[in-house]
């Protein structure tokens, strides 16, 4: 199995943290999304222990959340000794709601509005990582009117191109995240945030991109964030207290993607981290790193019923499902690939090639093409692995189609967490 949290039982049916798929999809009906607590727990506490370990006992994670954003996620955050990053007013508003401390919270975004800013100031949000001259005004202004100091960090573009999907390429010189060092914007942003009343600058963050799957490109930015601070240093005298290294480890979701150890990878970085900072008498920052994906996505697995099956001679064969785009729009966006197996058959032998294709009215809604399934039958639960991150996340309505509920399993026992939309929810904004 591409995982060791799956498995198949006696009956021949997909186990995922050792409960019955087959019978989940029975119990809370399709589509469905699963996601296995106990996985999402233990990745936290490898972030946790391993960053504590490899960089230095201030060193923290931050849960991207972004990636799976629903209040039962952020409880399990906060229990878990995670500190998260929100990227809109929503998800902090969740988060808050879900009782995570304010002081806990990271505010990232490129367009942050005046009442983003005030509404996370009056919740006591911790950080803002600010982006830009515009946001850094804005908050000084309103810690001013606060008698307050507002504590942030400067996003900057180390410029690296860690070699993924351009769209999720974020750390290269031309983003619109952030300041390049590469331009001399990132000094300049520095100086700015220097100046400035009522703002404490704490350090510096960068994120380099997605779907990484080794060391080197962490390793590089590295080097570029330390030597810009070692030059701040040397130039004005200022020491960074915090150094945020971004999210981005990357996740295998089907057998052709490699293989990464999380802890083997932090350790390696850590390794890296300690050698710039001995060579340059630089003191070792509170190092901070943003796991969305790899905290949650392969805890997730989503159960579909087959709603038809058909092939066009000559062509391809289609299984048609209950769901599709809506609750999982990455292919239809990036081509993103996915493996496929049929929950109630899943110890016979894969050998028939169908595309998974969406209930939308959009030739485009598939799941995947060419994947690989024992040839489905109507009734037969399809499950899709690996879709824990960014599928909830990126949900949508179209088609007036309600939004699936999630079960969290650990060990083995179900609790629904988020219930199933309703027509009446969908509709509720509607006049
Ligand atoms: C998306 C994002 C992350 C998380 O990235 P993953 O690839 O899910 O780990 C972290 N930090 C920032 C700023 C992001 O935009």
């Amino acid at each position: 199995m591409l995982h060791s949290n799956l498995s198949v039982n006696e009956k021949g049916h997909l186990t995922l943290c050792h409960a019955d798929t087959v019978a989940l999809a029975k119990k809370y009906g399709t589509p469905l999304y699963l996601l296995d607590e106990t996985r999402v727990r233990e990745k936290c506490r490898t972030y946790n222990r391993a960053m504590k370990q490899y960089f230095s006992e201030t060193a923290r994670p931050l849960y991207a959340s972004k990636a799976l954003s629903f209040k039962g996620i952020y409880r399990l955050a906060k229990e878990e000794h995670m500190a998260v990053d929100v990227v809109s007013p929503g998800e902090l508003y969740i988060a808050l709601a879900a009782g995570m401390p304010p002081e806990d919270i990271y505010f990232h975004g490129n367009a942050k509005t005046v009442a983003d800013i005030r509404y996370a100031m009056d919740a006591g949000i911790g950080y803002f990582v600010a982006d830009n001259m515009v946001e850094l005004d804005r908050i000084s202004a309103y810690a001013k009117e606060k008698q307050m100091t507002q504590k942030v960090l400067l996003r900057i573009t180390p410029g690296i191109d860690p070699h993924t999907f351009d769209a999720v390429n974020t750390g290269k010189v031309d983003s619109k995240f952030g300041s390049a060092i590469a331009t001399g914007q990132a000094e300049e942003i520095f100086r700015y945030a220097s100046s400035l009343d009522h703002i404490q600058l704490c350090g510096f963050h960068c994120h380099i991109g997605s779907q990484i799957f080794d060391e080197k490109p962490f390793c590089d930015a590295a080097d570029l964030m330390l030597t810009f601070m070692v030059s701040l240093r040397d130039k004005y005298g200022y020491v960074a207290e915090t150094l945020n290294l971004g999210g981005g480890i990357g996740v295998r979701y089907t057998e052709q993607d490699p293989y990464i150890d999380i802890e083997d990878t932090l350790r390696l970085v850590g390794t890296h981290l300690h050698k710039i900072c001995d060579e340059t008498g630089y003191p070792m920052p509170q190092i901070l790193m943003e796991p969305g994906r790899s905290l949650v996505a392969d805890a997730g697995v989503t159960l579909y019923e087959v709603q038809n099956v058909k092939t066009i001679t000559g062509y391809k064969s289609y299984a048609a499902i209950d769901g599709g785009m809506t609750d999982n729009p990455r292919y239809a966006l990036y081509q993103s690939k996915y493996t496929a197996l049929l929950a109630n058959r899943a110890n016979e032998e894969a050998d028939f090639s169908c595309t998974v294709a969406g209930r939308c009215c959009e030739s485009g809604d598939l799941i995947g093409e060419n994947m690989l399934l024992p040839k489905p039958a109507v009734g037969d639960i399809l499950a899709i692995l690996v879709t824990g991150a960014y599928n909830y996340a990126m949900a949508s309505n179209y088609n007036c189609l309600t939004k699936l509920p999630i079960v969290m399993i650990a060990d083995g026992i179900d609790t629904l967490a988020v219930r199933r939309e309703t027509y009446a929810d969908m509709t509720a904004c509607q006049l």
